[in-house]
């Protein structure tokens, strides 16, 4: 189908197959199968069209045979050519506004599908139904080159899935249905503050859009980025959408929730910065407990190596003393014995010297005699004969002269009285006489029991001389 709405007319201008008037006063007979036929233009590519009528009664103008193959509105497909009439329908259906279609800007910039008008000039509005695949970057292009001529746009698209939606002013529309007309899937959405998102609208009919849009009601609004994520209640399903159509109503409301938002953010980051500034007093508060304990610590160590040292010096000294202690007693003790040892020689020499004076009062014969006087009863008695120790008088029987039977010590011949001490135990004493065995018993030191004597003369006798 190669159609357009739009021709230009020799004498009238732009005529338009869409209005009763051709939007000019003339009818459609006029130039529909007249003779001579009215030379019509297409507005776009200035090749020569004729009006038709197609089987389901729709007029249009059909180019001439040898068109141009670029003409931008030759290759736009029936569905496309519907969508058009059903936006200049609602446009005109909103008071005090009319629409043209496939309307060319002077200078060529934009081509509209079509341009809604108010009524006294003052805004225009360009409905673009779009249904040709196009870059996000070629329909932002677009749409600011509408901005710098000072006409608002809609893009409009009934696909399920358009790239661009929601990046530049834009609706999604589905055909009518089940006795529904025109109606407006997405692109206007309200604020929706218990849950904090936008919510698609998606009951509007298309007229009742395209009205309000003509009165300003709905404006194209940024969303804020917090609220990027729309939710699609018939889809279940959140969509990032950057621009929606709303109400000042309902922008005020995500102002509100922005302003909530941030106060609870700014909540947040001063419950974070104290919680911060807790943490790191605690922190702090922790490091100079470590700090106290550890000098806590180092006193102590000090203190106690301190106390060691103090007592390892108490042990040195009295160490030391007890060192210097032990040598003056073993001094004392060494002088001691040297005092005992001269003692004990003082009281040999002087038992030595007692007993030779002892043994020099008497003459080789009067010891003969006593030993005779000793061995003649023993030998009786014992059955034999004693043995006088021929060392003579030694200092360990008492300095007199052991006397042994059979080998064992049975006596001591006269000891020395100042020597009874040295005198072995349990032996027999014999001395010369009374007087002797009575010095030796005056010193106490003897059992006089033990003691025999013989009645001999102090004195030589006479006879023997
Ligand atoms: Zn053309």
């Amino acid at each position: 189908m190669k159609l357009a709405f739009a021709a230009i007319h020799p004498k009238a201008g732009r005529i338009d197959a869409t209005l009763p008037d051709l939007g000019c006063g003339l009818t459609w007979p006029a130039v529909h199968k007249t003779r001579p036929r009215v030379a019509l233009r297409c507005p776009e590519c200035g090749h020569g069209v004729h009006a038709k009528v197609s089987a389901r009664n729709l007029r249009y103008f059909a180019h001439d045979p040898g068109r141009p193959a670029d003409c931008a509105w030759l290759n736009e497909s029936l569905e496309h050519h519907l969508l058009k009439l059903e936006l200049a329908t609602a446009v005109r259906a909103a008071a005090d506004w009319h629409a043209e279609l496939e309307v060319r800007s002077p200078d060529g910039t934009w081509r509209a599908d079509v341009l809604a008008s108010s009524h006294d000039g003052t805004r225009r509005i360009a409905w673009e139904a779009q249904l040709s695949p196009i870059t996000i970057d070629d329909i932002e292009e677009r749409t600011e080159r509408y901005g710098a001529a000072g006409v608002g746009v809609c893009w409009v698209s009934p696909a399920a899935q358009a790239p661009w939606m929601g990046h530049v002013p834009s609706i999604r529309v589905r055909e009518p249905a089940q006795g529904r007309p025109w109606t407006v899937v997405e692109g206007p959405a309200a604020f929706d503050f218990d849950h904090g998102t936008w919510v698609t609208i998606d009951t509007l009919e298309l007229t009742a859009f395209v009205r309000w849009v003509s009165r300003g009601q709905p404006v194209v609004h940024e969303v804020r980025p917090r609220y990027h994520r729309v939710w699609f209640g018939a889809d279940d399903l959140y969509r990032r959408r950057r621009l929606v159509w709303t109400t000042s109503a309902h922008i005020d409301t995500e102002t509100r929730h922005e302003a909530m938002r941030q106060r609870q953010d700014a909540r947040k980051r001063q419950r974070e910065e104290q919680q911060h500034q807790a943490e790191q007093q605690a922190a702090a508060e922790a490091e100079a407990r470590r700090q106290d304990q550890q000098r806590q610590r180092e006193i102590r160590a000090a203190e106690e190596a301190a106390r060691r040292d103090e007592q390892l010096r108490k042990w040195a000294a009295d160490a030391e003393q007890a060192r210097q202690r032990r040598e003056t007693e073993e001094k004392q003790r060494q002088a001691q014995l040297r005092a005992a040892e001269q003692q004990r020689l003082r009281q040999e020499q002087h038992e030595r010297l007692a007993a030779d004076r002892w043994w020099g009062e008497l003459s080789a014969a009067q010891i003969h005699e006593l030993r005779e006087a000793v061995a003649e009863p023993l030998w009786k008695t014992h059955a034999a004969r004693p043995e006088f120790d021929t060392q003579g008088p030694t200092p360990e029987h008492a300095y007199g002269i052991a006397i042994r039977i059979r080998q064992r010590l049975h006596g001591v011949l006269r000891p020395n009285p100042a020597s009874l001490h040295r005198l072995p135990p349990a032996v027999w004493v014999y001395v010369r006489n009374a007087r002797e065995a009575q010095q030796l018993a005056a010193t106490g030191t003897i059992d006089p029991a033990r003691i025999v004597h013989f009645n001999l003369p102090d004195h030589e006798q006479m006879s023997l001389i």
